[in-house]
C-alpha cells in the first residue's frame, strides 16, 4: 500500500517535472520565435514589401490610364465605395434595431482588453495630415499621431498546460506577429503598422497620374515601375506559401485561447449574432446582387475565384496584409484587368470598408441600448454619417475599427469607455468584417472594370496593345 503510494508520488513528481520542462522549453522557443518574427520578418516583409507594393501598384495603375480614363474610373470607384458603405451602415442600423441585442444593463457585462482613447477631432486631423506628408521618405516609417492615451484592462490569460495547446499557441503567436499590431504600435487613421499608407497612396496617385500623361517621355518610368511592381509581387509571393499554414494556426490558436476568455454574457452573444447576421446580409445578398445587376455575370463564380483572399482576410484580420493575395486572385483567377486592380485595390483597402462601417454603426447603437440611451432620428443619422467617416479613417489592420469607433460614440455623446464591453469578441468579429471589406473591394474592382471597359479598350487601341474582344 505504502509502496504503491510512494510509487504514485514518484510518478506524479516525474510527470510534474516533465510538464515543467515542457513549459520552460516552450517559453524559450516562444520567445526566440517571437523575437525573430517580430523584429525581422515583420519589419522586413510587412513594412518593406507593403510600402513598395502599394506605391508601385498605385503608380502603375494610374500611369496605365490617361487622365480621362483615370478620372472616370476614379469617379466610378468612389461612387461604388460610398454607395456600398452607406448601404452597409443602413443594414447595420436596421438589424441592430430589429434584433435589439442590448437588452438589460451593462452592469451584467464584464470588460477586458485594451483600448486607445482618441477624440474625434484628433482622428480627423490625423487623417488629413497623413494624406499630405511633408516628407515622403519619412512617411514610409512614420505617421502623424496625436498623443493617444492607452488604457489597459486586465485580460485573464491562463497558462496553457497541454503540449498541443502550447505548440499551437506558439506557432499562432509567431504568425500573428506578422500582421497584428503590437503594444507600441497604436493604430492611427490612415496608417498601416507604422507606415503612413494614406500619404503614400495619395502621392503615388499624383505621381502615376503625371507619368501616365507624359506620352513617350514617360515611357521609361512607366516601364520601370511596371517591372518593379512585378518583381515585388514575386517577392511577396512567399507570403502565399506560408499563408495557408499560418492561417490554420492563427485560427487554431484562437480556438485554444477561447477557454481563457471567460463566460461571454448573453447580451454579448446576442450582439455577436447580430453582427454576423448584418455582415452576412451585406456579403451574401447585397454585394453579389449589386455585382449581378451591374455586370449581368454570375457573382458566385467571381467570389469563388476570391476564396484564397477571403480566407486570408479571415486569418489575418487585415485588408492591407491580404492585399497581395487579393491582387493575385482578381488578376489570375478572375482575369480582372491589371490597370483596374492596381488602381482600385490599394485605395479600396485603405478607405473602402463596408464591414467596418456596418460594424461601427451597429456597435454604437448596441452601446446605446445597454446604456438605456434612447436615440432620436437625428442621432441615428449622425451615427450613419460618422460610421461612414470612421470606416474611411480606419486603417486596414487588425482592430483599427475599434479605435475610430470613438468618433461615432462621441458624436452622439455615448461613453467611449464602453468600447471595452465588446473587446472580448472583437478578435472574432474583426475577422468577419475584414473578410467583408476584402469582398467589397474585390467586387468593386469587378464592377469598375465592367463599367470602364470602353475606356480600357480605347486606351489599348491608342497604345497599340492587342485588344481582346469580350
Ligand atoms: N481589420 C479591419 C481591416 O483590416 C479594419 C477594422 O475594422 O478593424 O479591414
Amino acid at each position: 500500500m505504502t509502496k504503491s503510494n510512494g510509487e504514485e508520488a514518484r510518478m506524479g513528481g516525474r510527470m510534474e517535472r516533465f510538464q515543467q520542462g515542457v513549459r520552460k522549453r516552450t517559453l524559450l522557443a516562444k520567445k526566440k520565435v517571437q523575437d525573430i518574427t517580430k523584429e525581422d520578418v515583420k519589419s522586413y516583409l510587412f513594412r518593406n514589401a507593403f510600402v513598395l507594393l502599394t506605391v508601385t501598384a498605385v503608380i502603375v495603375g494610374m500611369a496605365a490610364l490617361d487622365s480621362k480614363a483615370s478620372g472616370k474610373m476614379g469617379m466610378r470607384a468612389v461612387v461604388y465605395y460610398m454607395a456600398t458603405t452607406v448601404i452597409a451602415v443602413v443594414t447595420g442600423i436596421v438589424i441592430v434595431v430589429i434584433i435589439h441585442p442590448g437588452k438589460g444593463t451593462k452592469e451584467n457585462m464584464h470588460r477586458e482588453g485594451k483600448i486607445v482613447q482618441v477624440t474625434a477631432a484628433d482622428a480627423f486631423l490625423d487623417l488629413i495630415r497623413n494624406m499630405f506628408p511633408p516628407n515622403l521618405v519619412e512617411a514610409c516609417f512614420k505617421q502623424f499621431k496625436t498623443n493617444y492615451e492607452k488604457k489597459s484592462f486586465k485580460v485573464p490569460v491562463q497558462p496553457n498546460d497541454t503540449l498541443v495547446g502550447a505548440v499551437i499557441n506558439n506557432v499562432s503567436e509567431a504568425m500573428e506577429t506578422l500582421t497584428r499590431i503590437t503594444e507600441e504600435m497604436v493604430p492611427v487613421p490612415g496608417s498601416v503598422n507604422g507606415v503612413n499608407a494614406l500619404g503614400l497612396v495619395v502621392f503615388s496617385m499624383c505621381f502615376g497620374f503625371v507619368i501616365g500623361n507624359m506620352k513617350e517621355q514617360g515611357q521609361a518610368l512607366r516601364e520601370f515601375f511596371d517591372s518593379l511592381n512585378e518583381a515585388i509581387m514575386r517577392l511577396v509571393a512567399v507570403i502565399m506559401w506560408y499563408a495557408p499554414l499560418g492561417i490554420l494556426f492563427l485560427i487554431a490558436g484562437k480556438i485554444v485561447e477561447m477557454e481563457d476568455m471567460g463566460v461571454i454574457g448573453g447580451q454579448l452573444a446576442m450582439y455577436t449574432v447580430t453582427v454576423i447576421v448584418g455582415l452576412l446580409i451585406h456579403a451574401v445578398i447585397v454585394l453579389p446582387l449589386l455585382y449581378f445587376l451591374v455586370t449581368r455575370k454570375n457573382p458566385w463564380v467571381f467570389i469563388g475565384g476570391l476564396l484564397q483572399a477571403l480566407v486570408t482576410a479571415l486569418g489575418t484580420s487585415s485588408s492591407s496584409a491580404t492585399l497581395p493575395i487579393t491582387f493575385k486572385c482578381l488578376e489570375e483567377n478572375n482575369g480582372v484587368d491589371k490597370r483596374v486592380t492596381r488602381f482600385v485595390l490599394p485605395v479600396g483597402a485603405t478607405i473602402n470598408m463596408d464591414g467596418t462601417a456596418l460594424y461601427e454603426a451597429l456597435a454604437a447603437i448596441f452601446i446605446a441600448q445597454v446604456n438605456n440611451f434612447e436615440l432620436n432620428f437625428g442621432q441615428i443619422i449622425t451615427i450613419s454619417i460618422t460610421a461612414t467617416a470612421a470606416s474611411i479613417g480606419a486603417a486596414g489592420i487588425p482592430q483599427a475599427g475599434l479605435v475610430t469607433m470613438v468618433i461615432v460614440l462621441t458624436s452622439v455623446g455615448l461613453p467611449t469607455d464602453d468600447i471595452t464591453l465588446i473587446i472580448a469578441v472583437d478578435w472574432f468579429l474583426d475577422r468577419l468584417r475584414t473578410t467583408t471589406n476584402v469582398l467589397g473591394d474585390s467586387l468593386g474592382a469587378g464592377i469598375v472594370e465592367h463599367l470602364s471597359r470602353h475606356e480600357l479598350k480605347n486606351r489599348d487601341v491608342e497604345m497599340g496593345n492587342s485588344v481582346i474582344e469580350e
